[in-house]
């Protein structure tokens, strides 16, 4: 299993958006994005407060999927183990970060 199947926390932490033709480029489901701005759509529930994307399925910090791995949209994949982001992601988790 890879460290990010054991993880899930940069699925629920930021507020994933991405230019709104992305989504139908992908094949991302019109259910599990929202429109954001005239240009901008987000991976739905990720845009509030205690943010987590629909697609992330199981518990944090134990096993998790994404339910759109083929699909997810370019900050999904910008994302990179042990990068700022991740440890940021994983610090508000209470999970240790990753050295690289
Ligand atoms: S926070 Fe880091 S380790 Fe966790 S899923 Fe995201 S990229 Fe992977
Ligand atoms: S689409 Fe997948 S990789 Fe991207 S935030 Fe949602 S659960 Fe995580």
């Amino acid at each position: 299993m890879s460290v990010c199947q054991k993880c899930g926390a940069c699925c629920a932490f930021f507020r994933v958006s991405f230019y709104w033709a992305e989504a139908a480029q992908r094949g991302l489901p019109e259910s599990c994005t929202e429109q954001l701005s005239p240009h901008l759509a987000v991976m739905a529930g990720t845009n509030r407060p205690a943010p987590r994307c629909c697609a992330l399925q199981g518990e944090i910090g134990t096993q998790v999927t994404c339910l759109m791995y083929a699909a997810r949209p370019a900050p999904c994949r910008e994302v990179q183990p042990g990068d700022e982001q991740c440890n940021k992601a994983r610090a508000r988790h209470g999970l240790t970060p990753i050295e690289i």
